[in-house]
């Protein structure tokens, strides 16, 4: 018989096994030890893809058989042979004939699942870990994702394996139009399962949901979109490697900040009195500090001002230390009608600058000023526009006011 046997423990089959038997046994812990998934045993991979690269090539079989390791060493006809890389086997054999392969790009690798996170600007601005639980599908562990007892899956002889059917359909008299549907018989599976053999862990589907927990590492300076990648984790597929897991970055929109990539946007609301005489204002950080700032002795804020402090935004990725500017802009505002006496009005204008002098030619035409409606300003419309106004000037003042300032 056989002088080894390590190379067939190392795939778990018996050294009678066949072609299929092996492939299947190399599909199957190739995925499970592929460094992706399991970077702690580069070494298991290794060998499981040596053994395969071995017993799947009938003259090294032999040579195996008949000698062992040592033999394949020193090599029946001189001078050896050395080992492919694992994975140069892994990629030939989920990229090329093995299970659905078609093009050769590489493992046959499931789809990737996204999964949005909302992320509030704090957690962006001082990094933070969630869990979150989400449902996959995992190889079923009771029928290891054959869907039945082993020899009970069965080619679909309907679509010979393939999933689809093609019908041919007559258009007209010489024309025929080549419809492809999932085939009826397997429901696109391409195998069939007798019923009594089916796994009744996975009801012969191969897979079964499992709840997953992740631990996702939002890091300081993490941006909205951006992606978190765990490679491997995504739904599980009977031969296929299995996708990633794409954790979305999505950032909740903050009460007082505006992210614009480093920098925070802010706007703040000052009286009259402030811009004109002085302001100071406290802030509260995205981590919990107060922060105060003032204007210099003398300094006028004019509405829409826009004035920075740096070190202040937010963090720069994977450079924390580096921060953006806190942004402000300015808005004044202006009191209501009438909020100070006319009499003391007078004295007020005493104390602000001096007003322009307007000399008024004798021919001038005296014309109102009314609100105005940015909606109303629409080409088109402009007769409604007048119509309502003349509506609002019966119904007296609205006690809004309107692009008052200069
Ligand atoms: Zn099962
Ligand atoms: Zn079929």
């Amino acid at each position: 018989m056989v002088k080894e046997t390590r190379y067939y423990e190392v795939l778990g089959v018996n050294p009678t096994a066949g072609a299929d038997e092996l492939k299947r046994a190399y599909r199957k812990l190739a995925l499970k030890y592929h460094p992706d998934k399991n970077p702690e045993e580069p070494e298991k991979f290794k060998l499981i893809s040596q053994a395969y690269e071995v017993l799947a090539d009938p003259k090294k079989r032999e040579i195996y058989d008949k000698y062992g390791e040592q033999g394949l060493k020193e090599g029946a006809g001189g001078g050896g042979f050395s080992f492919s890389s694992p994975m140069d086997i892994f990629d030939m054999f989920f990229g090329g004939g093995g299970g659905m392969g078609r093009g050769r790009r590489g493992p046959q690798k499931g789809k990737d699942v996204c999964h949005q996170m909302k992320v509030s600007l704090e957690d962006l601005y001082n990094g933070a870990v969630r869990k979150l639980a989400l449902q996959k599908n995992v190889i079923c562990p009771k029928c290891d994702g054959e869907g039945g007892k082993k020899g009970a899956v069965q080619s679909c002889s309907n679509c010979k394996g393939t999933g689809m059917q093609v019908r041919i359909h007559q258009l007209a008299p010489g024309m025929v139009q080549q419809i492809q549907s999932v085939c009826s018989d397997c429901n696109g599976e391409g195998e069939r399962i007798n019923p009594r053999d089916r796994c009744k862990n996975c009801s012969g589907k191969k897979t079964v949901r499992e709840r997953k927990i992740l631990e996702v590492h939002v890091d300081k300076g993490m941006q909205d979109g951006q992606q978190i990648r765990f490679g491997g984790e995504g739904d599980q597929v009977p031969g296929l490697e299995p996708g990633d897991i794409l954790i979305v970055l999505d950032e909740k929109e903050h009460e007082t900040f505006k992210r614009k990539n480093m920098d925070l946007i802010m706007n703040m609301e000052i009286g009259i009195t402030e811009a004109l005489c002085g302001f100071q204002r406290v802030i509260k950080t995205l981590d919990d500090r107060n922060i105060v700032i003032q204007s210099i002795p003398g300094e006028v804020i004019r509405h829409s001002d826009i004035k920075c402090i740096p070190g202040e935004g937010m963090p720069r990725h994977r450079n924390p230390f580096e921060k953006g500017r806190l942004i402000i802009q300015f808005s004044v505002t202006f009191p209501d009608n009438s909020w100070i006496s006319l009499d003391r009005l007078k004295e007020l204008e005493k104390l602000l600058p001096p007003r322009e002098a307007v000399t008024v030619p004798i021919d001038a035409e005296e014309c109102n000023l009314m609100p105005f409606d940015v909606r109303h300003d629409k080409p088109g419309q402009s007769s409604n526009a007048y119509d309502s106004d003349e509506d609002e000037m019966g119904g007296g003042h609205g006690p809004k006011v309107a692009c008052a300032s200069q």
